[in-house]
């Protein structure tokens, strides 16, 4: 790969913004850490990266992005314990994730080690940013957008990637109530699901929106054909106990392969639980909470790691669950994930990159 693109320019901030943080009072992705690095793709090649502190962007308004939507993004964590130690966890797996969405989207990939690099010297630079507190992260958001200044249709020929970073607090997600959607559609087979680029989140936003007004906080996704299997929660990866079994919808092109989703079906493999990765049917779903056989439903994704489903409505009626509290599955392996990824259990998955 190009020398140029591991020569990194830093211009360090003046003077840093931390002091003026209200540390317990974090809103999720409001606050940004002092740096940002930038690496613009001309030419046919990617430019010198740079470090530089947080600041505004200039485009013209003919930016092709701003129209029709070339651009991908990835959501990633940083943790720090008390000995200020950093850890990243499966970095190598947001990587590889941006570099697919990348090609789907008709973008340059960025060579995984050298995005790997980029983010361990942006943490490294804002590590203090980090709170070194139970539950609190660092969250990182890598993403690439199309820069030519062309109102035409076509894959954009130059563009910007970029990575900025938000500390947050502890992500506690209440039980949600989730309604199973079987109108409106996430993805489709042959569609850019399994990539996460802009498009998709705009799209779920008014299905998302008529959900919650009639009192769902998300929506269980069904496929686009039948909208008889389950695909995703919201803008997370599902999964269910039934009986003694971890059931998860297998990953397709309709459904982005999470990372927390990947990490918790290995971690249950592990414990000696029966796991299963396939189609997983709306009727079976309903079933099993009829009989009492549907021990345990979560999201799972990067920024609130287990988000627990207390009701799921679907055909005009609610099916309760039981009581978080009861459940033995999610509440495990959300203390064991937390605990993993603040380095305090062995890495035994090899998932860890401390610096
Ligand atoms: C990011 C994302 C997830 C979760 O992926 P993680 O790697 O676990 O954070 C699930 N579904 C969608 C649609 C997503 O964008």
């Amino acid at each position: 790969m190009a020398t140029d693109i591991m020569q990194l320019d830093i211009t360090r901030i003046e003077e840093s913004r931390i002091n003026s943080v209200d540390w317990d009072n974090l809103p999720f992705g409001r606050v940004f850490s002092d740096h940002m690095l930038v690496m613009d793709y001309e030419n046919g090649a990617w430019q010198k990266p740079s470090i530089q502190p947080f600041a505004d962007l200039s485009l013209t308004p003919a930016t092709s992005v701003l129209h029709y939507g070339q651009t991908i993004f990835e959501g990633m964590k940083a943790y720090r314990n008390e000995d200020d130690e950093v850890f990243l966890f499966r970095a190598d797996q947001n990587a590889r994730r941006f570099n697919a969405s990348a090609e789907r989207m008709c973008m340059p990939t960025v060579p995984e080690d050298v995005f790997i690099d980029f983010i361990k010297t942006l943490v490294d630079i804002d590590r203090e940013w980090i709170p070194a507190k139970e539950g609190y992260s660092m969250y990182i958001r890598p993403f690439m957008i199309a820069t030519d200044p062309y109102v035409g249709i076509r894959p954009s020929a130059t563009y910007k990637f970029m990575i900025f970073t938000c500390p947050v607090g502890a992500y506690y997600t209440e039980p949600v109530k989730v309604k199973i959607e079987i109108d409106y559609t996430r993805a489709a087979h042959g569609g850019t699901g399994a990539a996460k680029a802009g498009g998709n989140y705009a799209a779920s936003l008014y299905p998302a929106k008529l959900a919650q007004e009639q009192g769902y906080q998300q929506l269980i996704w069904t496929d686009a054909k039948e909208h008889k299997y389950i695909e995703e929660a919201g803008t997370m990866n599902v999964v269910f106990q039934i009986g003694d079994t971890i059931v998860t919808p297998k990953s397709s092109d309709t459904i982005l392969d999470g990372i927390t989703r990947k990490s918790v079906m290995d971690i249950a493999r592990d414990w000696g639980y029966q796991t299963e990765e396939r189609k997983v049917s709306v009727q079976e779903i309903i079933e099993a909470a009829e009989n009492g056989e549907l021990k345990d439903v979560f999201g799972a994704g990067t920024a609130a790691t287990i988000a627990p489903i207390k009701t799921i409505h679907f055909e005009g009626k609610d099916y309760n669950l039981p009581e978080t509290s009861e459940r033995e599955f999610s509440n495990k392996v959300l203390d064991y994930l937390n605990q993993y990824k603040h380095g305090k259990v062995d890495d035994k998955f090899n998932w860890i990159l401390k610096f």
